[in-house]
């Protein structure tokens, strides 16, 4: 049998099953029979012994700092509201975000491939997977973002790239080139819209100005008022926010 905590409400109206760092909690309606909360957990312990198994293997560390790991419940910013990431095995590969968390699916190909690793080689390659998958979702996010947003952006700066790409940065959010070429890091869909349109705005002032000069920071806080509050945002979520 296994071993949970159970926690009774009196609002809630039905049973409900969470496995957190490797620990059950079972939620259950305040005058719900014991009978048929052990007979739920039974009936559950084939997925519970699975996910107890993925956790194990996912959350070995304990993060003191809070940076980007990749692994079973560990936070993940999405458009600047922290989440809770959830890995999953089905069919298919998706991802799904709600308010509370990002789960990343991955296909039971993908984990038969893990799976043929073993110990901490194959905890570093669901890593790897679960990694790409956020990165060809955020790419795409950041993609819908931008045809979307970087019109508007355009006019509303006066300032017109000659194109724009998306693609990875260890350490920037974005680039401007002399030929008036932009890049922007996928990893913007990590910050609060307001902060992506500050980044946006300051990689079009540099179609102006190829600098950090005293001009050039005019003419962001001319048309981004409150770009300090932006670069204090970043500053303040750096640890979080870095995928290395
Ligand atoms: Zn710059």
């Amino acid at each position: 049998m296994l071993d949970y905590q159970l926690i009774r409400s009196a609002r809630r109206k039905t049973l409900l099953l969470q496995v957190k760092q490797g620990k059950v909690t079972v939620r259950a309606p305040a005058r719900l029979p014991l009978s048929q909360i052990k007979a739920f957990v039974a009936d559950k312990s084939a997925w519970l012994k699975q996910k107890l198994a993925e956790q194990y293997l996912t959350s070995q560390q304990v993060n003191t700092v809070k940076q980007v790991t990749f692994t079973q419940n560990s936070p993940l910013f999405y458009l600047g509201v922290e989440h809770s990431l959830n890995i999953e095995f089905a069919q298919k590969s998706a991802i799904y975000i709600n308010d509370l968390s990002i789960t990343v699916v991955l296909s039971y190909r993908q984990q038969s491939n893990i799976e043929a690793f073993h110990g901490e080689a194959a905890h570093h390659e669901l890593i790897k997977q679960v990694r790409k998958k956020l990165s060809a979702f955020f790419k795409q996010q950041l993609h819908y973002y931008l045809s979307e947003k970087l019109p508007l952006l355009t006019s509303h700066c006066q300032l017109t790239p000659t194109s724009y790409k998306i693609r990875f940065y260890k350490s920037r959010w974005g680039s401007c080139n002399s030929r008036g070429e932009l890049s922007f890091n996928y990893l913007l869909m990590l910050l609060p819209s307001w902060v992506i349109d500050y980044v946006i705005i300051h990689e079009l002032c540099h179609l102006q100005h190829l600098n950090h000069s005293k001009n050039f920071w005019q003419l962001v806080e001319y048309n981004c008022s409150n770009y300090k509050r932006a670069i204090a945002w970043l500053k303040t979520h750096q640890q979080q926010l870095i995928w290395s």
